[in-house]
């Protein structure tokens, strides 16, 4: 019987974030929304009542979850920010880091 061998990078690494540009073992960098005209700071993991590391983008507690996280809630409403709400979510700022 024949083998074949597959390279690992894809299931040994993690994915990478498109806004903060780095593996998404761990939070993201600082982020605001702009939601309806205005700037709000993203809610950071913890202060969204989620406890313990976000399973979907591995932002630990007081780090900041990658946009596009499932977990992440609006800074205005509190609703999931990817999932259905009344505020226009146009852009992401981020911080220089
Ligand atoms: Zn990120
Ligand atoms: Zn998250
Ligand atoms: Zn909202």
């Amino acid at each position: 019987m024949g083998r074949k061998t597959k390279k690992t990078t894809e299931t040994f690494h993690f994915a990478t974030c498109k806004y903060c540009e780095r593996e998404m073992d761990r939070g993201c960098v600082k982020h605001w929304y702009l939601i309806d005209g205005k700037e709000y700071e993203a809610i950071k993991n913890g202060d969204d009542g989620n406890k313990g590391t976000c399973h979907d983008c591995n932002a630990r507690q007081g780090e900041y979850h990658h946009p596009g996280c499932d977990m992440e809630i609006c800074p205005v409403c509190g609703e999931q920010i990817i999932g259905f709400h009344d505020c226009d979510v146009t852009e992401v700022i981020l911080a220089n880091e």
